[in-house]
């Protein structure tokens, strides 16, 4: 349904996307992640087709978004990452201005209106001020501008960001109902946001995408069997020197021993390595009881730490889009 190939943004030479590729299916729900400045809203504005890229294509059920902007445009509904507040106006000005906007023809604008309101829960504060509405409302506020023009393609930018945790949750769970009827992009910084709402994650950083699957297979498949922790009756010295003769370890790493007597130790081979029986052997070898030995499988959460090291926070200026 939405193709991207080969997307490319430069501002002067800071690269913010760099020759990123990719493809969603019509229904699914695909979560970018990643760090401030990983190039999210850049891409969300390209494919939303408010940003020109520099160089690559953005194809909708074979429509290109370059050259077609407008006939793109009314499939998709986007919350931005900021916004603009018409906080003067009441939800229903706002809505209806809206309408006006994406040329909803007349005779529909008080049903979709309408359907939108109990869609998103505002319908209570229909006569509100949007300025005066709590942050949670208005981002309902903007979630009903964004279905106001009949989309299959919803594309939400940090739809969180800035609200309490009850809110939240409770935006999380509006934005799962969602992807039940539209096919959803959504971005955040914050790892747990997307693993619990999309069954398929993008992780991008430094502009590139590092990462692309259900979030329980990219920690298994990323890490698994990499790393082994485990524990023998012996000093740090003597747990060391057991292991120094095995080929294939790529770090050593002495955690707090549960038992006194006992050293534990993390030890860290290449991806699809498995050392365990090589590491029970050379531990028999040197006469040091071994009795604990265990795979340490990552989580997603360290996937995406270890992914996404290594960006320089001092690179990432804040710049309005
Ligand atoms: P994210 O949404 O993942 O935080 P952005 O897409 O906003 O990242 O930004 C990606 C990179 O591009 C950042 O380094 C940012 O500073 C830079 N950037 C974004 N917009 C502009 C702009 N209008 N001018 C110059 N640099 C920009
Ligand atoms: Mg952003």
């Amino acid at each position: 349904m939405i193709e991207v190939r080969n997307l490319t943004k430069r501002y002067g030479p800071h690269v913010a996307v760099d020759d990123i590729s990719f493809q969603v299916t019509k229904g699914e729900v695909v979560g970018f992640l990643g760090p401030n400045g990983a190039g999210k809203s850049t891409t969300m504005n390209i494919l939303t087709g408010y940003l020109s890229a520099t160089v690559g294509d953005v194809y909708v059920d074979g429509t290109n978004i370059l050259e077609e902007p407008e006939a793109v445009k009314r499939r998709m509904g986007y919350l931005p990452e900021s916004p603009p507040i018409y906080g003067e106006m009441t939800v229903r000005e706002y809505l209806r201005f809206v309408c006006r906007i994406k040329k909803v023809p007349k005779r529909e604008v008080k049903d979709r209106i309408e359907q939108g309101l109990h869609r998103v829960g505002i319908a209570e504060v229909y006569n509100r001020l949007v300025g005066n509405l709590s942050k949670g409302y208005r981002q309902r506020v903007g979630l009903a501008q964004a279905l106001m023009g009949n989309p299959d393609i919803l594309v939400l930018d940090e739809p969180t960001a800035g609200l309490d945790p009850k809110q939240i949750i409770e935006i999380r769970d509006l934005i799962r109902s969602l992807g039940a009827d539209y096919t959803v992009i959504l971005s955040s910084h914050i790892l747990p946001e997307v693993s619990e709402i999309c069954p398929r994650v993008m992780i991008i950083n430094d502009g590139r995408i590092v990462a692309d699957g259900d979030p329980a297979t990219l920690a298994g498949d990323l890490f698994d069997a990499s790393q082994v922790v485990i524990t023998a009756v012996a000093d740090e010295a003597k747990a060391r020197d057991a292991v120094s003769g095995l080929r294939g370890i790529s770090r050593i790493e002495i955690l707090p021993a549960g038992e006194s007597g006992t050293t534990e130790m993390l030890i860290e081979s290449e991806k699809d390595r498995d050392l365990r029986r090589d590491i029970f052997a050379a531990f028999s070898a040197k006469q040091v009881p071994l009795i604990g030995l265990r795979v340490k499988n990552a989580t997603l959460e360290e996937i995406f730490l270890e992914l996404t090291s290594g960006v320089k926070e001092a690179d990432v200026t804040e710049v309005d889009t």
